[in-house]
């Protein structure tokens, strides 16, 4: 059976959409630990990170990397934390976490309930973000 993230990818389950190429796909974490928390995920599923060949954790790693960019020049916040725990989704995905207190980057703190419109602005300020930094 295909995961969670399979289904959001192929747009069978919706998603606030940041990014895409051929093959990763972003999107905002449905129970952020912060604003703009998004999950990078690659197209292939594969479950646990170290499992995926070299070219691809490292074309994931470069590709979080232009969303953060773009996540950072759009949310307010100390820095880009990154994470990566996969026990809830077996589909490899790096958190992206624009926190402004440490206490944000434990996956174990209370998720924030954001407004399912200012979801969608959100994803679409940092798309558009992301769009106009890599052309
Ligand atoms: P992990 O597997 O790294 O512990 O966490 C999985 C993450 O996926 C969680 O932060 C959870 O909120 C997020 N998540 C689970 N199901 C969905 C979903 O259907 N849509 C979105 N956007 N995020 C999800």
């Amino acid at each position: 059976m295909s995961s969670i993230f399979t289904k959001i990818i192929q747009g069978e389950i919706p998603s606030y959409k940041i990014a895409e190429t051929n093959d990763f796909y972003a999107f905002l974490d449905i129970n952020p630990l912060a604003k703009g928390h998004t999950l990078c995920v690659p197209k292939q599923e594969i479950d646990y990170i170290f499992d995926l060949d070299d070219s691809t954790l490292m074309e994931l790693h470069l590709f979080s990397k232009k969303v953060a960019k773009a996540l950072e020049a759009c949310i307010p916040c100390k820095r880009i934390g990154v994470l990566v725990i996969g026990t809830e989704v077996p589909h490899t995905h790096v958190h992206l976490i624009p926190f402004q207190q440490e206490v944000q980057m434990a996956i174990t703190s209370l998720k924030l309930k954001v407004d399912p419109e200012e979801m969608k602005t959100i994803a679409q300020k940092v798309s558009k973000k992301y769009q106009e930094q890599n052309p």
